[in-house]
């Protein structure tokens, strides 16, 4: 089996869904996603066509590992390079598997589960009052979601409060006021009543905090039992979270923006967060992302991806999830978005009472619905031309 063309479409979305397909002379394709990387990774996937035009597909980590060394001038330790690699090397997991008939996690190494948790996304806003936040909630608890996720930072969805604003915390300063310590901690107090004591509650920072506002912070949110508190203090300081991370005993969770295993090896190795969250349709696929998972089992560690992508990309995921000890939770970041059930032929929600349930199907397991994909083409790209 040869390689003969590898083609790009893209979607609005979180940003741009960007979809992958490689075709080869046998008539199999695979079909990934990636994210992230901007019309930069169309450019850049359309210029490695020519390099794996006629190569076997089936070498999944070769081909990305020869990529990947070859243009290390040109991006090959994080970026736009990998996210293009990502998108290419998932795309071949699904054509592998659509060729040998099996599901992607089984030439993974198999599942450790069939079921992956999901939690959501959340977005209650500052300045939301109880009921309204109670609102918020019980539409996720409704749909089945046993874990969800909040924005503490008062930036999350560009809110700025006229009547409050001689209060409110500077954008560039990392250095959170009493006004605004106290608002972080009245939000996570609404969240977690409204949910109830058996929901898992995680609250992200957004790297708004220095070291001493984040550890005020990660301190006084203890009694609440979150989760975990994501990216409290800039992240790419990984001394700087250590620090933040060895002063509480909330767990600290870090690593969205990350690449490779090699963005992941210090983080683990100085034990700088408890959870980490691998951006699997970003920051290097499947492959190499199981074995940054693998990585962090040895410091027993969790695996808890962030995750913004289609249900392809978020299946593809969960494959991931399935074949390691160490998996914790997958995001899913789609509450507010209207063809998540609809941009795949299946025409189903594959997240079913808050989890993912692997099934036999060959590759990933859904098609993207070209006719409603076109419908989102974002603006100034190729339809798989
Ligand atoms: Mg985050």
């Amino acid at each position: 089996m040869k390689i003969t063309s590898i083609k790009t479409a893209a979607t609005t979305g979180h940003g741009m869904h960007l979809w992958v397909r490689v075709t080869t002379d046998t008539g199999v394709t695979g079909t990934g996603e990636c994210v992230h990387g901007g019309t930069q990774a169309i450019a850049i996937i359309q210029y490695l066509e020519s390099k794996l035009i006629g190569r076997d597909p089936f070498a999944v980590d070769a081909i990305f590992e020869e990529m990947r060394r070859s243009h290390v001038f040109d991006g090959g330790d994080a970026g736009a390079l990998i996210t293009a690699l990502t998108g290419i090397e998932i795309a071949l997991w699904d054509l592998k598997g659509k060729a040998l008939g099996v599901p992607v996690n089984e030439l993974l190494g198999g599942r450790f589960r069939d079921k992956i948790r999901v939690y959501a996304d959340c977005q209650v806003a500052p300045g939301m009052n109880f009921d309204e936040i109670k609102k918020v909630v019980d539409d996720v608890l409704h749909r089945g979601f046993t874990a969800l996720k909040i924005d503490v930072d008062i930036d999350a969805y560009g809110y700025r409060d006229s009547e409050v604003a001689h209060f409110e915390k500077d954008r560039f300063n990392y250095t959170a006021n009493q006004w605004e310590h106290e608002r972080m901690i009245a939000l996570v107090d609404m969240v977690t009543q409204a949910a109830g004591r058996d929901i898992d509650v995680a609250a992200d920072v957004h790297t708004k905090l220095d070291v001493p506002s984040a550890i005020r912070l990660a301190r006084a949110l203890e009694p609440y039992h979150l989760m975990w508190l994501e990216e409290p203090v800039p992240a790419e300081n990984i001394d700087a979270m250590r620090t933040v991370t060895q002063s509480t005993s909330l767990p600290i969770c870090s690593g969205e923006n990350l690449y490779l295993r090699h963005g992941f090896r210090e983080l683990l190795e100085k034990q700088a967060v408890n959870i980490i969250m691998p951006d699997i349709p970003k920051c290097g696929g499947l492959s190499e992302c199981r074995k940054i998972a693998n990585m962090a089992e040895l410091y027993y560690i969790p695996f808890a991806p962030h995750n913004v992508s289609s249900p392809i990309g978020t299946l593809a995921s969960a494959h991931v999830c399935a074949t390691v000890p160490n998996f914790l939770v997958l995001e899913y970041h789609w509450l507010h978005r209207d063809y998540w059930t609809t941009i795949i032929r299946e025409k189903k929600d594959i997240i079913k009472n808050g989890f993912i349930e692997l099934d036999d199907t060959p590759g990933i397991g859904v098609e993207l619905d070209e006719e409603v994909g076109r419908q989102y083409q974002y603006p100034g790209t190729n339809w798989f031309e």
